[in-house]
C-alpha cells in the first residue's frame, strides 16, 4: 500500500492513486455466496417469484423476531414504505422532518401532497433537536417523522412527548438504524411505526427492499393492504393501493445476509475503531463517535472539518477522490436547499442554522479497513503534522 508522507506523494499532486480500483461509500455487504443461492434455488424450485411468497414470509417472520417487534411488512424498497406508512398513518397537511437527511425522507410526503417542514438538529447527534421541533408544530401539524441518523436513534422520548401533547402522530424513518438500539431496546419497536430501508448500500441489504415494522395490528394489515393495490382475497379490492412488494429473490438476499448480520455489523464496527485510531489528534478533524450504551451497525463513518484543519471538506474530498477513496458530502446541502423545497420554502435556512453550518463541513468515508490508514495519512501530510 502507498505511504503518505509527503504532499508530493498526494494523487492530487500526480503521484499514483492509493487504490486502483476505487473504494465506495456504501459497497454492498454480499456475506455468503452459498447462502445467496440456495436460497435462490427455492424461489426456482417453488416456481414463486413475488406476491408475498414463502421467502418475503419467512424473511418478514425473521425480522421481526430480530427486533422483537410483532409486524414486519416487507417492501420493494424503503421509500415505498415510507410513503405506505405516511398513508396508512392518515398523516395530512404538515408533518416535520429533519432537512438533515437523505431526501427520500422528505419526497415521501410531498409525493402525496403533504408539506414536508423542516427542523433543525442538535449538531452533537445529527438528529432532530425536539425544541426546534416544538417551534415548528403549526395547527396544520399532523405528524412528525424522526430520523435515526447514521444508525443513532433519534431523541425517541422527548418527540414521543412532543406528539402526544399536540395530539400529533409519529414515525420513524430508520433507514439507517437496522440493528441499533435506543436505550437497550431494538429499534423497530417506536412510534406508530418505524420504517427500514435494505437498500444494497444500506448495512443489511436485499439488494432493494424495506419494510415497515409496528406492533399495531390495524396499521400492519393498512399497510399489507395498500402494498398490494387493495386487495383483499383475489378479486375483492377495498382500498386505494400501490405496488409496494418485494420479490423473492430480494428476500432470498435478505435471508442470506441475516444469517450473517452479526459478522457484518463487528465488521462495521471494527473498521470504525480503525478510522478512530488513524484520525486521532489531527486538528479540527471530528469523528463522529456512537453511544457506547447503545447498538450501532457503524456503518457510517461520519468526519466533520472544523476552522482548525488548514483545508477545507471539499479540497479533502478531492484529494481522497484523487486516491481512489470515494468519499461522500451526504446529505449535503440538505433538503430544504434541493428542489422542489428550495423554490417552495426559499427561506428555510433561517431557522435551521445548524443544519447550514454542518452540511458543508461533513464528509462520509468508505466504511473499509484499507481506506483508514491512507486517510489518515492523507490527512495529517495536509495538516502538516507529520514529519519528514
Ligand atoms: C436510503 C434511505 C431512504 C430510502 O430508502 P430506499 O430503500 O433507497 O428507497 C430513506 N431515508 C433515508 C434516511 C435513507 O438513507
Amino acid at each position: 500500500m502507498k505511504e503518505i508522507r509527503t504532499l508530493d506523494d498526494l494523487a492530487i499532486h500526480g503521484a499514483p492513486p492509493a487504490f486502483d480500483q476505487p473504494v465506495h461509500v456504501g459497497r454492498p455487504n454480499i456475506v455468503s455466496r452459498d447462502a445467496f443461492l440456495a436460497h435462490v434455488g427455492k424461489v426456482l424450485d417453488n416456481q414463486w417469484l413475488t406476491n408475498n411468497g414463502p421467502l418475503v414470509c419467512e424473511l418478514e417472520r425473521r425480522i421481526a423476531d430480530h427486533l422483537g417487534v410483532k409486524h414486519c411488512v416487507a417492501m420493494c424498497n424503503g421509500t415505498i414504505a415510507l410513503e405506505i406508512a405516511i398513508r396508512a398513518l392518515g398523516l395530512a397537511g404538515e408533518v416535520i422532518v429533519p432537512s438533515w437527511t437523505f431526501v427520500a425522507t422528505a419526497h415521501a410526503l410531498h409525493w402525496q401532497g403533504i408539506t414536508p417542514v423542516f427542523a433543525d438538529i442538535d449538531p452533537a447527534t445529527h438528529n432532530l433537536d425536539p425544541d426546534a421541533v416544538r417551534r415548528m408544530i403549526t395547527p396544520r401539524t399532523t405528524g412528525i417523522i424522526g430520523v435515526h441518523l447514521w444508525g443513532r436513534a433519534a431523541p425517541i422520548d422527548e418527540l414521543q412527548a412532543l406528539a402526544e401533547e399536540h395530539g400529533l402522530k409519529l414515525m420513524f424513518d430508520a433507514a439507517h438504524a437496522f440493528g441499533s438500539s435506543y436505550k437497550g431496546q431494538s429499534i423497530g419497536r417506536f412510534g406508530a411505526c418505524e420504517v427500514f430501508s435494505f437498500h444494497a448500500t444500506k448495512s443489511f441489504n436485499t439488494m432493494e427492499g424495506g419494510a415497515a415494522t409496528t406492533n399495531d395490528d390495524e396499521l400492519a394489515d393498512a399497510m399489507r393492504l395498500m402494498r398490494n393495490f387493495g386487495f383483499k382475497g383475489y378479486d375483492n379490492v377495498i382500498h386505494p393501493g400501490t405496488n409496494g412488494k418485494m420479490i423473492e429473490v430480494c428476500a432470498a438476499m435478505g435471508l442470506a445476509n441475516l444469517q450473517a448480520i452479526d459478522g457484518i455489523f463487528a465488521a462495521g464496527q471494527r473498521n470504525h475503531t480503525i478510522y478512530k485510531q488513524e484520525l486521532a489528534g489531527l486538528p479540527g478533524i471530528t469523528l463522529l463517535d456512537y453511544d457506547p450504551t447503545d447498538r450501532n451497525s457503524h456503518h457510517y463513518v461520519v468526519l466533520e472539518v472544523g476552522e482548525d484543519f488548514p483545508a477545507n471538506r471539499d479540497d479533502i474530498i478531492l484529494a481522497l477522490h484523487a486516491e481512489g477513496i470515494l468519499a461522500r458530502k451526504y446529505f449535503w446541502p440538505g433538503c430544504h436547499m434541493m428542489q422542489p423545497y428550495r423554490d417552495l420554502f426559499p427561506h428555510a435556512g433561517l431557522v435551521l442554522p445548524n443544519t447550514t453550518a454542518l452540511a458543508p463541513r461533513v464528509v462520509i468515508l468508505p466504511n473499509s479497513a484499507d481506506a483508514a490508514p491512507t486517510t489518515g495519512q492523507l490527512l495529517r501530510t495536509v495538516a502538516g503534522a507529520r514529519k519528514r
